[in-house]
């Protein structure tokens, strides 16, 4: 095993591969603040310096379309970064407890709290996002004064490629490292110690990885999926919805954690937005998606053959139209769905969207909440109580109203599911508390 910037070529090589870095991360070289920003720095020049290679790579494995991709997968990755950079130093601050708060000890005493690094963290990126969904977490582990192994996804070969090249260029690579690979290699990786495992994919894998850590009691950070729902109010301006259900929910071909699943809204409602989807779509695509530069492609066959399975459900309002040999799938609304359909059975995780009538806001909450925790819950309603109740009567990952997908791009709220859509959340100052462990610091004075 080479102990130079090399990522690792075997599973052989993934024992000394973690070791390495367990003894650079005990060496103390990743904790001052002036290594974690220069890394930072160094990840965002990576970002910036080579944004036609990755956009290249994300066509290659998505056929992402390339202003798409140049948005999702290096400005905000970078606008995070400088969201860090900006604020590393104030976070990083010891935070000190009134003297009030420490009654009963002697004169003098001082307490407060203070972040320190946990030491080598792992983190297993998956293909839909595949830049942005392995360096914002890479910067945050990194920001938090870690060591870090990533392992991106094969799904995305091209950019896993690229990313095993680029980081050991960039960043210091005694402390970082990419190790590529699938089942067998991530079992390999699995099977070492760290600090902490960041898991961004499906709950199936998910309790892998929760098992895998157990043995070492890792803990870990799972952002997951779901079937996150949209709540259309009847007094809605159904066309600015539209505009925003279609550039949110058709987006990378649908393939999105936080990307609308399905709407739940009234009869009326549910006629008068199908068409102004059907116009949205068009006003995004064109006439045919299929040959417009702005809509993507599934990943590969096996979730094209996943998804054009779910096309049976209910009614097709609009869209329907496949292309196996070009993993196309053309923007479908399906009207007519009800629960038991088996495009309401899973997580859609493409360019399908399904409309569920319910009589009224009591019906939609029940609907909501006899499923899993989604990852995100959206509302389209200008009614306060409407909103009141959506917030306090279901739960969720994330809460948005008026534009799905919106919060995430907000560094300083926290991105994570609950329940079945994951533990634990990232991004800004949520990322630094996941990397580090906050330590309890008492100073009583002897005399
Ligand atoms: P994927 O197939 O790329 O898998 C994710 C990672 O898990 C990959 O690195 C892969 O190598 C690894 N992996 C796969 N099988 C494994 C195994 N048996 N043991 C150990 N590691 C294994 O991606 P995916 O799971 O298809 O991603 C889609 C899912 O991820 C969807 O459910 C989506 O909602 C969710 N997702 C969530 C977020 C979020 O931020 N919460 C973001 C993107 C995707």
């Amino acid at each position: 095993m080479s102990t130079t910037a090399t990522p690792a070529q075997g599973t052989e090589d993934i024992p000394a591969l973690v070791a390495r870095l367990r003894a650079a991360f005990a060496t103390g070289r990743t904790r001052p603040l002036a290594w974690r920003e220069e890394q930072l720095t160094r990840l965002r020049a990576l970002l910036t310096e080579n944004r036609d290679a990755i956009t290249d790579a994300l066509y290659s494995d998505l056929r992402k379309p390339r202003p798409e991709a140049s948005a999702a997968e290096v400005d905000f990755p970078v606008r995070e970064i400088d969201h860090t950079l900006a604020n590393l130093r104030v976070w990083l601050e010891p935070q000190s407890l009134d003297q009030a708060a420490l009654a009963g000890l002697p004169a003098g005493t001082t307490a407060g709290t203070l972040y320190e690094p946990l030491g080598t963290v792992l983190v297993i990126a998956p293909w839909n996002y595949p830049v942005q969904l392995s360096l914002v977490p890479v910067a945050g582990a990194l920001a938090a004064g870690n060591a870090v192994v990533l392992k991106p996804s094969e799904v995305a070969p091209a950019t896993s490629a690229l990313m095993a090249r680029l980081l050991p260029r960039y960043l210091d690579p005694e402390a970082v490292a990419v190790v590529e690979g699938d089942v067998p290699r991530t079992t390999e990786l699995l099977a070492q110690r760290f600090d902490h495992i960041f898991y961004t994919g499906n709950g199936t894998v998910g309790r892998i990885v929760m098992r895998a850590a157990a043995e070492h009691l890792t803990p870990v950070t799972l952002e997951l999926g779901g079937k996150s729902p949209v709540f259309v109010d009847r007094d809605t301006d159904v066309t600015a919805v539209a505009a925003r259900l279609a550039d949110t929910k058709f987006r990378n071909s649908g393939q999105t954690c936080v990307a609308p699943d399905y709407v739940l809204t009234d009869p009326a409602t549910a006629r008068a937005l199908e068409s102004a989807l059907a116009e949205a779509v068009e006003k995004l695509f064109g006439p045919d998606p299929q040959s417009s530069a702005a809509y993507g492609r599934m990943v590969n066959q096996r979730h094209f053959d996943r998804v054009a399975a779910l096309l049976d459900s209910g009614t097709t309002a609009f869209g329907g139209q496949t292309d196996r040999d070009d993993v196309y799938i053309a923007p479908t609304v399906l009207t007519g769905v009800t629960g038991d359909d088996p495009v309401m059975r899973e997580e859609i995780f493409g360019p399908v969207l399904p409309i569920v009538e319910v009589a009224d806001l009591d019906e939609a909450i029940a609907f909501i909440n006899d499923r899993d925790k989604p990852l995100a819950l959206y509302g389209f309603t200008g009614n306060d109580t409407t909103r009141h109740r959506l917030a306090t009567e279901t739960s969720s990952g994330g809460l948005g109203f008026g534009l799905p997908m919106a919060h995430l791009r907000v560094p300083e709220l926290p991105f994570g599911g609950v329940g079945e859509s994951g533990m634990g959340n990232y991004h800004g100052p949520h990322s630094l508390a996941t990397f580090s462990h906050r330590r309890a610091r008492l100073d009583v004075p002897l005399g």
